[in-house]
């Protein structure tokens, strides 16, 4: 199936001169979210990763994250904007191209040495999913992976990723 056909190109969107990869033309696609949460899941289990939880990133990567958790058969971790969670967090900060920004997560969501896939539907800059990265491993979480759905590729997020499998579907 041509997960890029159901995948719409909105330019200038949030700002001038950006092209926007939008996927809610593919999440309305029955058959093209069961392709993608199944092959997605398919080259997960194909990496061998064994993880224990997915930690999904606000907000599309809960809508992935949570649909391939159940599919994988495990637990689905929100990591979310400050303020959003309601018991207490270990929190990151990292940087935007203007300013900063921060990621929670629960505290008692995750232990040391539980095994961790990161999940979002899209990696740009990896700057987001880099920082995600950082609030699993200062608890101590073994991070196995991360899955994508989209990857755009002229960004390089990857090389700003720790060393780990990186699982996509659809390149630009
Ligand atoms: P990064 O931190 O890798 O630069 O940006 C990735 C984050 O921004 C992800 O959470 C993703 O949802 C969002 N994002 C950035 N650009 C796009 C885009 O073109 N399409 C979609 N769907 N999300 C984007």
């Amino acid at each position: 199936m041509d997960l890029k056909s159901l995948i719409r190109d909105i330019p200038d969107f949030p700002k001038p001169g950006i092209l926007f990869r939008d996927i809610t033309t593919l999440l309305r696609d029955a058959a093209g979210l069961r392709h993608a949460i199944d092959s997605l899941a398919d080259k997960l289990d194909g990496a061998g990763l064994n993880a224990e939880y997915i930690v999904g990133i606000e907000s599309r990567g809960f809508i992935i994250g949570a649909a391939l958790a159940y599919k994988l058969g495990i637990g689905f971790i929100p990591v979310r904007k400050p303020g959003k969670l309601p018991s207490l967090v270990h929190s990151v900060e990292y940087e935007l191209e203007y300013g900063m920004d921060k990621l929670e997560v629960h505290q008692d969501a995750l232990q040391p040495g539980s095994r961790v896939l990161i999940v979002d539907d899209l990696i740009a800059t990896g700057g987001t999913a880099c920082a995600t990265a950082k609030l699993v491993q200062q608890i101590g979480c073994e991070l196995v992976g991360f899955g994508f759905v989209v990857e755009l590729q002229d960004l390089a997020g990857r090389q700003n990723l720790p060393d780990v499998p990186i699982v996509t579907l659809v390149e630009y």
